[in-house]
């Protein structure tokens, strides 16, 4: 059953892959299409997010049978085992064992209540500040009229700044982005039929981590030399450990070294962003936050999805748009009919292929932004603590390390408060 779900991954895989979208004369994939997505102009976006769209659209059997032969295969997995759904059997699988379903259920709660509003009137900011009446689809990921910030140098030039960056970072991570480098630890740009997304990799054998990105020109070309970073410093930091399954910590933990790294590199920005500095790091923040109610609409839409093994591709769709009316109410689709039906979900690699990592992105987000807040107080202390949890790697629970880097649980909603406010207060008071 595990060598049928790696050939459906493989099939979903090279859909994504595969994608040749013409727009304006020009042949782009997936990752190359996101600056048209993210283009100042209105019109240009909304009619890439359309061809984008257009794609999903024209691959809709085999994308929704897919997803349907996953979900009943893991189910039938988790029967097999002795376990009443794939929700019981993914949390063991995925080593959650301090918190349960219940708690995470909290946990989105207290994103519902407290973020979703805030995230609301961020999103009538941004209309003013992109001169819209109506903020659409296609304008949600764009935060300044201008364009969003981007590097201003290639992706040669990118490296070389994060090198010096990490040079005055730390001894730590000088010697070990040198060693990225010198031994070729990185495939960076995109080019065609170049599997999407990102991400870090480990070969044990050889104590040596791997990063893969798409370069695309866009501001997440020097997130990814921060994020992904993160985890190949912690993975580098680790390597020493000879129990194979203690070099990486479970998902959640692990995506504390990356944003966390985001956060403890705010300093350097300027070397890459130069002028635009200021509206990185807003950028920045803003999106960190916005991305909260995201991540919980994708994990309550994959607990649902798993309690319900049977329901129709249909149904699947109807409850995402219905799940986007409760964490993303401001979202409105402006002639994107295949959007509206509630397909968005189908570009989200993970709900297909690593099934309830997504919220892990939060629970993590909630205690980088507490690196983020440490590290404006006393960066010293916010290193240290954060070496300190990327040498425990998984020696230790995602709790012990949470409480090894000095941070609140995101389970302990009543804590969470204060770094909120001081983030939403930092946006309030930003000003270019
Ligand atoms: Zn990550």
């Amino acid at each position: 059953m595990l060598i049928q779900q790696s050939e459906l991954t493989k099939q979903y895989d090279g859909i994504l892959a595969s994608a040749e979208i013409e727009l304006d004369g020009e042949t782009f994939n997936l990752s190359r299409l996101e600056r048209k997505l993210l283009d100042p102009n209105r019109d240009v976006r909304k009619k890439a997010q359309q061809a984008r769209f257009d794609f999903l659209a024209s691959n809709k059997e085999e994308l929704d049978q897919i997803y349907d032969d996953m979900v009943k295969l893991r189910h039938k997995m988790a029967q097999q085992l002795g376990f009443k759904n794939f929700i019981e059997f993914r949390y063991v699988e995925m080593g959650r064992n301090e918190y349960t379903p219940s708690d995470v259920a909290r946990f989105r709660d207290y994103v519902h209540e407290k973020i979703v509003p805030l995230i609301a009137k961020q999103r009538k900011k941004q209309a003013e500040r992109l001169g819209v009446k109506e903020l659409h689809f296609q304008d949600e990921i764009l935060q300044f009229p201008e364009g969003n910030p981007t590097a201003q140098g290639n992706p040669e030039w990118i490296v070389e700044q994060a090198r010096q960056m990490y040079s005055e970072l730390s001894p730590q991570t000088d010697e070990f982005f040198n060693m990225m480098i010198d031994r070729e630890l990185m495939d960076l740009v995109t080019r065609p039929n170049k599997a999407v997304g990102g991400y870090c990799t480990n070969f044990p054998t050889f104590g040596i981590p791997f990063i893969f990105s798409n370069f695309n020109g866009t501001t997440h070309d020097v997130e990814v030399l921060t994020h992904e970073a993160g985890h190949a410093f912690q993975a580098y930091k680790s390597r020493n450990n000879k129990v194979v399954d203690y070099i990486f910590p479970t998902m959640e933990a692990c995506e504390i070294h990356s944003m966390g790294m985001e956060y403890l590199t705010w300093n350097w920005m300027d070397k890459f962003f130069g002028t635009q500095t200021s509206k990185f790091k807003f950028y920045h923040l803003l999106r960190s936050l916005m991305f909260l109610p995201y991540c919980c609409a994708v994990d309550e839409f994959q607990h649902w999805v798993y309690e319900n093994p049977e329901v129709t591709p249909a149904d699947r769709k109807a409850k995402w748009h219905e799940l986007e009316l409760k964490y993303l109410p401001w979202r409105i689709y402006e002639d994107l009919p295949y959007a509206e039906e509630g397909t968005v979900w189908q570009f989200q690699k993970h709900i297909y292929e690593m099934p309830f990592y997504y919220i892990d992105y939060a629970l993590a987000q909630i205690c980088a932004l507490q690196i983020w807040s440490k590290s404006r107080k006393n960066m010293d202390e916010a290193l240290k603590d954060y070496i300190r949890i990327c040498e425990i790697g998984g020696s230790k629970t995602f709790l012990e390390i949470v409480k090894a880097g000095n941070m609140h649980s995101p389970f302990e909603t009543e804590c969470l408060d204060q770094v909120i406010h001081e983030a939403e207060n930092w946006l309030e008071e930003w000003k270019n």
